[in-house]
């Protein structure tokens, strides 16, 4: 959770009208709605990116570090039987990474926040801490402390401190015209989970993709060294919830071609819509000038890392549209993951 302040540089994003939280619930308020009336908080000038992108950047020692924290929830994100310990703990280490790719930076260090009940083996909880910090060493970064706290469910939350590009990649410059692209493959985990929540020995590719994501940092730092994107974002709420958070950052609107969406046969089997809106990809969502298309697609091929043209960037007005091969609309009744809606658990 961050939003660009207003000294970032960049084009502040447009306010959406905050919601009255009176007296309902979280649930009812919803988890983006809630976010925006939470923000902007008010921060010193150290702060260059403030609350709204992927990580906050913070200016410290006379460099700039992208800060950003996230958790996986038993039972929400995870049941226990669906992923051996260390896993845990690698995913835990793996979903803030994806933040960290998404701003084109490197992971530095890492804390680790645990809550698990007393009848938690210990020897699985020091699996899953052990699971965290060989993520981070793969990467060149450190576990750098952590705490632990009683709790009915299992959760663990790492909090990352990773070295910013010196033009880290924001959602918020995106233009109309220009060219959407995402890296790798969409869907895959949200059917894995789906193979899980059905059967939690479940094996395959699918399953492995959401036991395992793997955060594009290399693409993501490359993006950002060569300033070949106008914004970036992390697939981690489902295509069409994050692209939504881009253009509302950028003051843009989109169309996505269903068409063209990256995806693997048993994804197509099941239908477009898990790629549009079922989570937890990992992968990277970028808008690209017309003039840079060539650029990217050389950087692909010497990454080995597929980019796909899905759609483009059109006025705001337009809003955020999905259209088939005919140019029929097929948006309606699309969503992203917003962790406190009443189906969330999908
Ligand atoms: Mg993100």
């Amino acid at each position: 959770m961050a939003r660009e302040s207003s000294r970032g540089g960049a084009k502040s994003p447009r306010r959406r009208r905050a919601v009255a939280v009176g007296r309902r619930r979280i649930d009812e308020v919803g988890e983006f709605a809630f976010l925006d009336r939470l923000l902007p908080l008010p921060g010193p000038r150290r702060l260059v990116v403030g609350p709204g992108d992927d990580c906050a950047v913070v200016r410290a020692g006379g460099a700039d570090w992208l800060l950003t924290t996230d958790a996986i929830v038993e039972g929400v994100h995870f049941e226990r039987d669906w992923m051996s310990p260390e896993q845990l703990g690698r995913r835990a280490y793996l979903v803030n990474a994806s933040d960290i790719a998404a701003m084109g930076g490197a992971p530095r260090y890492c804390l680790i926040s645990a809550a698990a009940p007393g009848s938690f083996l210990a020897a699985d909880l020091l699996a899953a801490l052990r699971g965290v910090a060989a993520a981070a060493a793969a990467d060149g970064a450190v576990v750098a402390g952590g705490n632990l706290t009683a709790a009915r469910e299992l959760v663990l939350n790492v909090a990352m401190i990773g070295s910013a590009p010196a033009h880290p990649l924001l959602r918020s410059g995106a233009r109309v015209g220009d060219l959407l692209f995402v890296t790798g493959r969409l869907g895959d985990a949200a059917l894995g989970r789906r193979q899980l929540r059905r059967n939690p020995r479940a094996r395959g590719v699918a399953v492995h993709r959401f036991r395992e994501p793997e955060p594009r940092l290399r693409a993501g730092a490359a993006l950002a060294r060569r300033r070949l994107a106008t914004a970036a974002i992390d697939v981690s709420d489902g295509l069409l919830q994050d692209l939504g958070h881009l253009c509302h950052a950028s003051g843009v609107g989109a169309v996505i071609e269903v068409d063209r969406l990256p995806m693997s046969p048993q994804v197509r089997r099941v239908g477009w819509r898990l790629a549009l809106a079922g989570g937890e990809d990992y992968e990277l969502l970028c808008a690209v000038s017309v003039r840079n298309e060539g650029r990217l697609r050389r950087l692909a091929a010497k990454l080995g890392c597929p980019f796909t043209r899905i759609g483009r960037c059109v006025d705001a007005h337009r809003g955020l549209r999905v259209v088939n091969a005919r140019g029929d609309d097929v948006s309606s009744e699309m969503g992203g993951f917003d962790h406190f809606r009443r189906d969330a658990k999908k």
